[in-house]
């Protein structure tokens, strides 16, 4: 194992960091509560206003490069912002670096023909349309990604899909979806079957069958899980993202930054969630002589979830460091690791919180319950915790010289 670099954090960002804590704070956070718990479409307008403030900020789409309208950071740069935004469910989405959107926007940038770069990625880049990832079916297990029933087959100059998936993020309202389809079905080797097809969503082959409820919470626009279908649904041949079969392996380019930003967004609902804690067990009069924060077992509490977000903190930020000197297939052990170890870190942050707040937590008077329904699925998505924890066993038990 490398030594731990120093994780440096120049002028620039430094100060980058407090204009986006002071944004988050004066004009996020007093739209939580209505945007979150009531209608997300109802607030659009307000949210499209505040895009307009970071772009004439030069706040907006911090993760690209400046001459695609960024502030050209790096990996390990933009994860500390990524921090700061994951305060603010608000955060990612008002300054355009919202999941699955980050991950397309990657994707694309790379692999995307010029074409389809001009149609597609510069418009979803100025935060001017949404995208979403359909990959994962409700036939088969999501976490055996080569295990896939929609097929895409070659007719003439045209991809012809058909196939069902479900869990697509933010589908509702979507311009386009990249869709995973298996493309050469007899391929002897199984991880180059499946290619990524962009499909534009006004096509009459796709239909969006229902925004699936998370725990008694149906979500609309970005803010939802869609359940579509594709039918004899056809889109020229050159929406193909790379080379056919190559779908796999750029699902696993996608996710390989797209774990740092996962895991630095969950380090910022940690902290939101501490600094709740921390407030409410201040505020909390147990009798007229003693708060909450007066008694010993709340105490450790806060102090074991300070020392889990400061850990996590070091681990993300060092996978970031890895990945960005070596590359994420080098890194892929310690992807594996900050995922299954932070999102474990987030469940007992948010349980810890709720605790705290006594039944005020499980109400949707604070942002807890949220949290709480939707970032369970932090454990799930991106590969199951299982899944993870295997990839990095195995490689500590190859050391011990197994086979
Ligand atoms: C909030 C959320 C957002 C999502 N967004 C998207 C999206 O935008 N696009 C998309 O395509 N998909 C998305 N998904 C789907 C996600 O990728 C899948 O849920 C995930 O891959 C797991 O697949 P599954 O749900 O079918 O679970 P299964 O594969 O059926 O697994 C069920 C459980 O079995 C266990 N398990 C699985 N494999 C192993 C193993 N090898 N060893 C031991 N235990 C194992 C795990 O506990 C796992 O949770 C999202 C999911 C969630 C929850």
């Amino acid at each position: 194992m490398e030594a731990l670099p120093h994780f440096f954090i120049s002028e620039r960002v430094s100060s980058l960091l407090s204009r986006y804590q002071q944004f988050v704070q004066e004009h996020l956070k007093p739209l939580e509560q209505g945007a979150i718990y009531g209608s997300f479409k109802a607030h659009l307008p307000a949210l499209v206003e505040l895009r307009q403030k970071a772009k004439s900020e030069g706040l907006f789409a911090p993760h690209l490069a400046v001459e695609e309208g960024g502030l050209g950071l790096s990996l390990l740069e933009f994860a500390s912002i990524s921090e700061v935004l994951g305060q603010s469910p608000l955060g990612h989405y008002v300054f355009n670096c919202q999941a699955p959107d980050i991950g397309n926007m990657e994707l694309m940038h790379r692999f995307a023909s010029e074409d389809l770069k001009a149609q597609y990625l510069h418009p979803l880049q100025k935060g001017e349309i949404r995208s979403c990832f359909a990959m994962t079916e409700p036939e088969h297990a999501g976490s055996n990604p080569i295990h896939l029933s929609t097929q895409a087959v070659l007719d003439g100059d045209e991809y012809v899909i058909n196939g069902h998936k479900w869990f697509t993020s933010s589908a509702d309202g979507a311009y386009f979806t990249i869709v995973m389809a298996v493309t050469d079905p007899d391929n002897l080797n199984p991880y180059q079957r499946a290619s990524m097809i962009l499909v534009p969503l006004d096509n009459p082959g796709y239909r969006l069958i229902r925004n699936i409820p998370i725990m008694g919470d149906v979500g609309e626009d970005y803010l939802s899980h869609g359940e579509v279908e594709f039918k004899d649904c056809r889109v020229p041949k050159t929406n193909l993202i790379g080379e056919a079969g190559s779908g796999f392996a750029l699902a696993q380019e996608r996710l390989g930054p797209g774990r740092i930003h996962h895991c630095m967004r969950w380090i910022g609902i940690c902290e939101r969630v501490l600094e709740l804690t921390c407030k409410r067990a201040i505020a909390r009069e147990l009798n007229p002589h003693h708060v909450l924060a007066d008694q010993q077992s709340i105490q450790h509490g806060i102090a074991e979830s300070a020392a889990e977000i400061k850990a996590s903190r070091l681990m993300v930020l060092q996978t970031a460091y890895l990945i960005e000197k070596y590359g994420a297939k080098a890194a892929k052990e310690d992807i594996s690791t900050i995922k299954f170890y932070v999102s474990n870190v987030l469940m007992r942050v948010i349980d810890k919180a709720i605790q705290v707040h006594g039944a005020l937590g499980i109400t949707d008077d604070t942002l807890l319950s949220f949290w709480y329904r939707h970032e369970r699925g932090a454990k799930i998505y991106d590969g199951p915790d299982e899944v993870h924890k295997t990839v990095l066993a195995k490689r500590i038990i190859q050391s011990y010289g197994a086979r």
